[in-house]
Parts: structure tokens; C-alpha cells; sequence
């Protein structure tokens, strides 16, 4: 039977950065084609994510913000089926007792248009329900807003309200991996201060746009002809598809924050390939770092499933083999530039 306690967890939710990770992850869940991700005075008052996704459904109200409570997975044998990004139903939970208030506002695509707002206190509780009829034209979607996080912890909403502007920038940062890699969602991501609204992160979205696209159009660069297009089938279970820059993309960079590497769509680190490109490139294009996004889709069955979801590292089958095709791709590529 399903046992989701038997699932280590490894993954603390404890800044900004994981908690704004959470939800943006429950809207891709959700499968929302728009993600809006709203910070007020940079997350300090309130932090709110918007998506046009499925909804939440009235069975679901009461136990949404409770521990283990989750829809996404019913035993735990599942877990290597598993193609969403949540699982373990603690998220939220978690968020509520960090926060002041967390409220959730919420409609499925179904043929009553009715809007509902629940509120839950810090054990996750659902303490309060208001409902609201709106025209049949009404999207659906959900809205989760988190107000004073940390504040009911001193010494740590002191530090917060210090650091805030390098949480948010952390946050906004790994918020981009997720951006990248899901094209055909139209993100937007912005800051409210004293009334102002600032946006800093927008992609355009739709079935059309693509991963290398939507690097190009956050980045600004518009040259994509030197860029080296892998698509490789390792084996049956292991496929690897991305892009690599030669020199000329957006010019060499002396920083590695245009280096973006997921395993089925998650934001991993890998820190053996990503060093292996890394001296690669330089011992070809005398600059230090390329600009790369790679995607690498590898059967469940093939990764540590309990190591993954933590994001800190994984475990792969036949890791040598990636390393060396990968390798060898961008020694041809960069050879024959040169000529
Ligand atoms: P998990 O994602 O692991 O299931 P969470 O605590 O993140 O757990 O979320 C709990 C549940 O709340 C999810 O399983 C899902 O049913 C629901 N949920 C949360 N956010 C959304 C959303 N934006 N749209 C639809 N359902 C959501
Ligand atoms: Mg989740």
C-alpha cells in the first residue's frame, strides 16, 4: 500500500528560492500554459503565483495544504511513472508555517464558474472558504499567495529583510531554469515595490516557441547560427537534447550563470559533464565559459529517484558514455570552425 512517509524527503524547504521553486513547479503540474510570479518588495510582504492551469478540485480543499496530502500520486510503486515534479504533497504544508497566511484562490475548467477562496492557517489547516460566481468565460487556473513570510520567526525575518534583494535575485535566477526549459509556457516574473511594478523576466510562450528561442530571446542575443545543436540517443533509456555556444554566442562568459543542465525537464547538477564541457570549450575558444542548455531524458527507471528530487546531484546509468559522445560532438564542432 502506499506509504508516502517512506519517501526520503532530503529537500527542506527554508528560503525564498525553494518556496517560490514549489509553487511554480505545482503550476507546471498543473498544466498551465501561463505562470505569473508576482513578489512585493521582493518577497519580504507577499510572494503570489498565478497560472491558468487545471484548478483545484472541492474534494481537494479540505486536505490541500495538509502533510502527505497530494494528487499526484496514488501508490508507491507509481513513483517510477511519476511525470510531475511534486509528489510528496509537503510543499505546501511546509509553506504554511513559514508564512502568516497563505491563501488559495482557485477554479476548474468545469461547467460551474464559481471562483473559491480558502485560507489556512500554519499547521495547514483550511480555516476559512469563501466562494464567488463569475461569467462562464472566466479562465481557470489558481492563485497561491503567501503573505509575511518568516515573520513570526525574528531572527530570521531580521535576516531576511536584510538580504532580501540577494534572496530574490536567487530566487529569480533558478526560476529561469524553469523558464528555459518549458517554452510553450508564457512566463512572467516581477517585483512590486512602493506601488511599482517591475518585470523582469518574461517569455513569450505558445506551442511554436522554442528552448533555444526563448534563450535567445531572455538573453537578447540573436546570433544562434554558432551554436552546436546536440541531439544524441545514448540508448534506449538515455536521450540528450541541447545546444552548446562556440565563442561568437553572446561573445565567451567569465561567469557560468548561462549554464542551465535538467534531467527529464528538473534543474540538476551534474557537476562531471558541466566540468567536461567547461574545459572543452576553453581549450578551443580561449574564453572560459559557454553558454549551454541541455536537456537529458532518462527512463525513471534509470535514476535514483530519491536522489533526484533534491536537485543536489544524480545518479545515472552509463554516465561515461554521455560524457564521452558529448565530448566528441563538440571536438568536431569546434575543429571544423576553426578551419
Ligand atoms: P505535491 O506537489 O507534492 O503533490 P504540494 O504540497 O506541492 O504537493 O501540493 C499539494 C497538492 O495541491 C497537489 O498535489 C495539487 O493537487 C494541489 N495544487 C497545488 N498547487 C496547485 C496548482 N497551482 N494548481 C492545481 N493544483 C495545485
Ligand atoms: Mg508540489
Amino acid at each position: 500500500a502506499a506509504d508516502i512517509s517512506k519517501i526520503s524527503s532530503g529537500q527542506v524547504i527554508i528560503d525564498l528560492r525553494s518556496i517560490v521553486k514549489e509553487l511554480v513547479e505545482n503550476s507546471i503540474d498543473a498544466l498551465s500554459t501561463k505562470i505569473s510570479i508576482n513578489f512585493v518588495n521582493y518577497g519580504v510582504d507577499s510572494i503570489t503565483v498565478q497560472d491558468n492551469g487545471k484548478g483545484i478540485e472541492r474534494e481537494d480543499f479540505e486536505g490541500l495544504c495538509l502533510r502527505n496530502h497530494t494528487s499526484k500520486l496514488t501508490e508507491f510503486e507509481d513513483l517510477t511513472e511519476l511525470d510531475t515534479l511534486g509528489f510528496r504533497g509537503e510543499a505546501l504544508n511546509s509553506i504554511c508555517a513559514l508564512a502568516d497566511n497563505v491563501t488559495v484562490t482557485t477554479r476548474t475548467k468545469d461547467a460551474s464558474p464559481i471562483i473559491y477562496t480558502l485560507r489556512f492557517d500554519k499547521l495547514g489547516r483550511l480555516v476559512d472558504q469563501s466562494k464567488k460566481r463569475v461569467g462562464m468565460s472566466n479562465p481557470s487556473g489558481t492563485i497561491v499567495s503567501i503573505d509575511s513570510l518568516f515573520k513570526q520567526f525574528p531572527v530570521r525575518y531580521k535576516n531576511f529583510i536584510k538580504n532580501s534583494k540577494r534572496e530574490f535575485h536567487k530566487a529569480v535566477s533558478f526560476i529561469t531554469n524553469y523558464v528555459l526549459i518549458h517554452p510553450a509556457i508564457k512566463f512572467e516574473l516581477s517585483n512590486t515595490n512602493n506601488g511599482k511594478k517591475n518585470t523582469l523576466l518574461s517569455s513569450r510562450g505558445g506551442e511554436s516557441n522554442s528552448v533555444i528561442d526563448n534563450l535567445i530571446s531572455i538573453y537578447g542575443t540573436t546570433n544562434n547560427t554558432n551554436l552546436l545543436q546536440i541531439e544524441l540517443e545514448i540508448n534506449k533509456d538515455v536521450q540528450i537534447t541541447g545546444h552548446i555556444s562556440s565563442y561568437s554566442f553572446g561573445l565567451g562568459r567569465s561567469t557560468q550563470d548561462r549554464q542551465f543542465l535538467y534531467v527529464n525537464k528538473r534543474p540538476v547538477v551534474f557537476k562531471k559533464l558541466v566540468k567536461m564541457i567547461n574545459e572543452v570549450y576553453k581549450l578551443f575558444n580561449h574564453v572560459q565559459y559557454p553558454v549551454f542548455i541541455l536537456d537529458l531524458k532518462i527512463n525513471p527507471n534509470c535514476i535514483d529517484v530519491n536522489v533526484l528530487p533534491d536537485k543536489t546531484s544524480v545518479l545515472i546509468h552509463d554516465e561515461d558514455r554521455i560524457l564521452e559522445l558529448i565530448r566528441e560532438q563538440m571536438v568536431d564542432f569546434y575543429q571544423t570552425k576553426d578551419e
